[in-house]
Formats: structure tokens, C-alpha cells, sequence
């Protein structure tokens, strides 16, 4: 399994995301004898093993479904254990297109954290290009090798380096020979950027433009930035801000004066029959409690009961519900969206801002003949 290329159907030790709902994804390596728990039931990884990815599978309860989703590097984002602060897309997306990153480019990324980033560069520099990661955080750089390896990004070079003292010079993994990374785009997420500037002009590119990009929460870190820019050569300095938000377009039910008129009746006829049924439960459950006193049945057991007859009563109310039939403003039977027995308009909504690091984004290039 690689995120570098796209496979059908999962095997043993595969990495699945299961999508549960909404922003809730869970990383799967598939394992058999383990099994994965969420609110919608018990999934054995055995399930999953020759199915293809996308597929949907249920608990067996019959109540709970998942799907089984091939990783991308926004799932990935969305789904991966943080260690760090981390990009999300809205700003990895952006960055990707303004610093022009298209397979074979090659790229510095420092730092590596959570390797958040790191997957939507490799998944975009592909197999002919190259990220060049580096981390000064031990336990962080080794757990993001591990990671990298078991993703199949064969693409990024990972170096264990503080790059504001060190720089970004760069070695072969094999012979630990140096070689020039002939770089094409820079990103930097670092707490001082100002402090690793100066040492990229020994590894970008000399024959072309080379963009570049630093992600910091301050305007103060953004003002030293700039200067340390301006001062190594850096032009076209620009500073965005992303702030996302979804767009939700559903459809919305068409409701009739008719429709009122008969909620309005329904509600009557729930507080008549719900008042009434509620009289009887309460009788029932006295009579019980007391035969159970006289009977010397023990309180852990009353308790039990009271708890299993409470959830009984539950069930048989959700069924009295569906049963109901649809009303389209009461409870009642669901009815599937876009439903042709009903009338329905599309509605679109500014929806909640998106989840996402809200940082500056400060961009330059440098252009290697412009050079003093
Ligand atoms: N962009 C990453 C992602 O999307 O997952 C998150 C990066 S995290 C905010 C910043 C990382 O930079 C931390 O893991 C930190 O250890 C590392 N770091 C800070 N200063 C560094 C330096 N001088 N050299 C190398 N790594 C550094």
C-alpha cells in the first residue's frame, strides 16, 4: 500500500481509513485478530481483507455501517495521530499551487512534525520528484520515518537536523555522500524561519525561479521573515491568510399550510396517547416494585430490571415513532432526501469555518540571475 499510487482491493497490513462520519476517520492497519470499535458496532479487520477500498461494511448488528476508504494525503490530514501542530488542506492546497509544486519538483519542507504536509508534497512531487523533510525533534523524526516507510513515500528524504544551526545540505541515505538538492520550492514551518533562510542559497536551485513559503501564527515572526527575505535576495514578498468555510447544499423538504394543520393535530393526538400511556407505566412499575419488595428480590436486582424495563420502553417508542408514519415537521418516519413522493427545493448554506491552523502565509521567489 502506497499513497503514491492507488490499489483496489485490501490486503493484510494494509492501511485503511475508515470514515465513520462527518470529520471522524479512523486509521486502520488491517491486522487480523484485531477489530476496530465505534458507536456504530465491532468491525473485525478479517472483514475488510479482500474487499475493495470504498467499500461499505456494516457491524452484522444491522444497525451500523463504515466505509473503507483509500488513503489520501487529506484523509491522512484529517485522520493521523498529532504530534505536533499540524497544515491542513485549505493551506497545504494553496501552498501546493502558489509555489507551483507539480510532479518532479523537488522540495524543502522543514519541519517534518506530524508529517501532515509532507504527504500532499510527496503525493504531488510523485515518484519523479523529491521532498527533502527534516525534523531536530528525535522521537518526532523517527516515528515520522517509520511512517513515511509504511506509506510508501519513497519520494522524501528524511534528515535529523536542526536547520537553523545546520542548514539543508543534504547526504545520500546509502553512502552518506553530499549531493546538491537542486531545489525548486521551500516551505518552512518553523517557530524562526528568519534563522534558516540564509542557508538555503547553497541548496536551491541556480538555473530557474525558486518559490518559496513560511507558515507563522505571529506578525512578528512574519516581520522578521521579511527581512531575512529581503536581505538573502528573496523578491516578490507576499503575505496571505486563509480562512476557509464550507458550503453545505442539501435539499430542503417543500411544507403546505396542510402541513401545519396537521402537526399541529399530531402533537394533540402524541400529548393525548403519550399522557395516557405514561399513566399506565407508572402504575405497572409501582405494582412491580412492590410485588418485587414483598417478594425479598435484592436492590442490585430491582435495579437491573427497572433498567432493562426503562430501555424496553425506549425501543418500543422509537418503533411507535417510525410506525407513525412521516410528518414533515414532527418525529415520525425519516424520509430519504430527494424523496419524489414529496416536493423539494435546493437550499446552499455558509456552513462552520473549517478546521484548519490559522496561520500567515508569507511568499518570495528567488530568481538566481537577479542575484547581487
Ligand atoms: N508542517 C508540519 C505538519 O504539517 O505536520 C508540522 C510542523 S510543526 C508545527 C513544527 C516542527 O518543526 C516541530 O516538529 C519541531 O520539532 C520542528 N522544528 C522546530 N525547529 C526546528 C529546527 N530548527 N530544525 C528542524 N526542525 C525544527
Amino acid at each position: 500500500m502506497s499513497f503514491l499510487e492507488h490499489k483496489t482491493i485490501i490486503k493484510e497490513g494494509d492501511l485503511v481509513l475508515a470514515f465513520i462520519g462527518g470529520d471522524n476517520l479512523k486509521p486502520i492497519y488491517v491486522t487480523p485478530g484485531q477489530s476496530v470499535n465505534t458507536r456504530y458496532g465491532t468491525f473485525s479487520h478479517e472483514s475488510m481483507i479482500g474487499l475493495p477500498y470504498g467499500s461499505q461494511i456494516t457491524s452484522g448488528k444491522g444497525y451500523g455501517f463504515i466505509y473503507l476508504l483509500h488513503p489520501t494525503p487529506e484523509l491522512w490530514t484529517i485522520s493521523l495521530p498529532h504530534r505536533t501542530q499540524i497544515v491542513y488542506t485549505p493551506d497545504s492546497s494553496y501552498i501546493i499551487q502558489r509555489l507551483n509544486v507539480i510532479s518532479g519538483s523537488r522540495i524543502i519542507e522543514s519541519g517534518t512534525g506530524s508529517g501532515s504536509f509532507t504527504h500532499a508534497f510527496a503525493r504531488t512531487c510523485g515518484s519523479k520528484g523529491k521532498v527533502f523533510s527534516y525534523e531536530f525533534h528525535e522521537p518526532r523524526y523517527l516515528q515520522a520515518k517509520k511512517e513515511f516507510e509504511g506509506h510508501g513515500l519513497t519520494n522524501v528524504h528524511l534528515t535529523h537536523r536542526d536547520v537553523c544551526a545546520n542548514g539543508f545540505d543534504v547526504k545520500d541515505l546509502q553512502t552518506n555522500e553530499p549531493f546538491y538538492a537542486d531545489v525548486d520550492a521551500v516551505f518552512l514551518d518553523l517557530p524562526s524561519p528568519w534563522e534558516a533562510i540564509p542557508h538555503l542559497q547553497s541548496v536551491i536551485a541556480k538555473d530557474r525561479a525558486v518559490g518559496i513559503c513560511c507558515f507563522s501564527p505571529c506578525i512578528e515572526q512574519v516581520t522578521k521573515t521579511i527581512e531575512a527575505l529581503q536581505k538573502n535576495g528573496w523578491i516578490d514578498i507576499e503575505m496571505t491568510e486563509i480562512a476557509g468555510k464550507k458550503w453545505d447544499s442539501r435539499k430542503e423538504m417543500i411544507r403546505e399550510v396542510d402541513d401545519a394543520v396537521e402537526r399541529l393535530k399530531d402533537i394533540q393526538k402524541r400529548q393525548a396517547e403519550g399522557i395516557e400511556k405514561k399513566k399506565v407505566w407508572i402504575e405497572m412499575n409501582k405494582k412491580q416494585k412492590e410485588q418485587d419488595v414483598a417478594n425479598g428480590v435484592p436492590l442490585d436486582e430491582r435495579k437491573r430490571a427497572a433498567q432493562e424495563l426503562k430501555e424496553e420502553n425506549k425501543r418500543k417508542k422509537q418503533q411507535t415513532e417510525r410506525d407513525y408514519g412521516f410528518n414533515p415537521w414532527g418525529k415520525g418516519k425519516r424520509v430519504m432526501d430527494g424523496d419524489e413522493n414529496y416536493k423539494w427545493f435546493d437550499v446552499s448554506r455558509v456552513g462552520s469555518e473549517l478546521k484548519s491552523h490559522t496561520s500567515y502565509l508569507t511568499f518570495a521567489r528567488f530568481v538566481p540571475q537577479l542575484k547581487k
